[in-house]
């Protein structure tokens, strides 16, 4: 992600963020038009959710985007085939409820 400079309009490039929560993030921010030069710290938010998470963290709640087809999706969830998945790089932070202690999902 890049940043516009708020003084000549270019992009900066984030050189360290800070997560604040899991929604809020300060970033340090460099302008990459060297006669401007300006450093500067933003703030981001995630405000809303667009499309659900695979993965949702139960801890984290954002408003739903109106463009959604809840009862769609709620409708997939409930009546859709499962096809079996090993997550590669974000795996789930919570198991099924249902799944035994000692089948090797995560904990
Ligand atoms: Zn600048």
């Amino acid at each position: 992600m890049r940043l516009r400079c708020p003084h000549c309009d270019t992009l900066g490039t984030i050189t360290t963020t800070k997560a604040l929560s899991a929604t809020v993030s300060q970033h340090y921010v460099i302008c990459s038009n060297h006669e401007c030069g300006h450093t500067w710290r933003a703030t981001t938010e995630a405000d809303m959710t667009i499309s659900p998470s695979a993965t949702p963290d139960p801890a984290v709640s954002l408003p739903l985007s109106s463009h959604m087809r809840r009862d769609v999706i709620a409708h997939q969830i409930r009546s859709g085939a499962t096809a079996e998945y090993t997550p590669l790089k974000t795996p789930p932070t919570t198991r099924d409820l249902f799944q035994p202690a000692d089948a090797g999902g995560p904990s």
